[in-house]
């Protein structure tokens, strides 16, 4: 049975104290998204940091508010009831998470738009290579080409469905985002936005006919004119992240 609101409570120690000790936390704000029955809560308050907790499900403020009340009463934890992915976020400098999967994609660019020094986030296992992924490889595609556009990902760990109660389905893998400008500046992100998702929107198709599909929308005379035969006879999977970015500079 699936577990209601992505309640797979982290089980094993080793790999909290691992999240807990990828950035250094003591003294930063660090944004906690889900801290359900408090372990990497607790892991991080033990290292100094100042936790600024968002919790939705209020059913376990309880028991966070008994298990760290010296910590809310002294400041160190604040919790907020309510969905990270909509309500006004506490300032924060840092991100340390276990996130609920299903928010994984809206929560991680509303991030990116807020801003941070770096994060360590859980994710389902396929969806963080995806993020990772380098062009060529299979997974790369409009997640990998968004992420890697604002930040660098770097893999720290995977963990098997055992590391966690209840066991989810799936593998899960953390990863650090550390977030970087884009490598060529972009005019319109908008117009950026929609040349990635149109190329990946027909991955077996060639460049050339997925930008067939963006003029009904752009005027892409200038972009076909100054594109190389090469780069239109590639598949989308094959564009580095600085291509794309030159390509969207080239629409008018
Ligand atoms: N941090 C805990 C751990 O590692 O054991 C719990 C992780 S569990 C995968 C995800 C947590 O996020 C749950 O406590 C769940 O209630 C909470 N959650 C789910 N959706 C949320 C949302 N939209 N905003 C904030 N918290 C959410």
């Amino acid at each position: 049975m699936k577990a209601p609101k992505d309640q797979h409570f982290l089980i094993d120690f080793d790999a909290v104290n691992r999240i807990a000790d990828t950035v250094p936390v003591a003294g930063r704000n660090v944004l906690e998204i889900g801290p359900g029955g408090g372990v990497l809560t607790e892991a991080l308050l033990a290292r100094g940091a100042n936790v600024r907790a968002v919790e939705l499900d209020g059913t376990l403020l309880p028991n966070l508010e008994e298990r760290f009340c010296e910590e809310l009463k002294s400041g160190q934890l604040t919790i907020t009831r309510g969905d990270a992915s909509k309500v006004e976020l506490p300032p924060f400098d840092l991100v340390v998470a276990n996130l609920p999967y299903s928010i994984s994609s809206k929560i991680t660019f509303r991030l990116l738009d807020i801003g941070f020094e770096s994060a360590v986030l859980m994710y389902q296992l396929e969806f963080a290579k995806r993020m990772a992924a380098a062009f060529g490889d299979k997974e790369y595609g409009r997640l990998s080409v968004m992420a890697q556009t604002y930040s660098d990902v770097e893999f720290v760990m995977e963990l098997p469905p055992n590391a966690f109660n209840p066991q989810p389905e799936v593998w899960s893998a953390v990863v650090k985002i550390t977030p970087h400008e884009p490598p060529v500046p972009i005019k319109n992100k908008k117009v950026f936005e929609d040349v990635v998702r149109e190329l990946f929107s027909h991955r077996r198709k060639t460049v050339r006919n997925c930008l067939k599909s963006l003029g009904k929308k752009y005027n892409i005379d200038n972009l076909m004119t100054n594109i190389s035969e090469e780069i239109l006879n590639l598949r989308p999977e094959m564009l580095s992240v600085e291509k794309f970015i030159e390509m969207s500079n080239l629409i008018e």
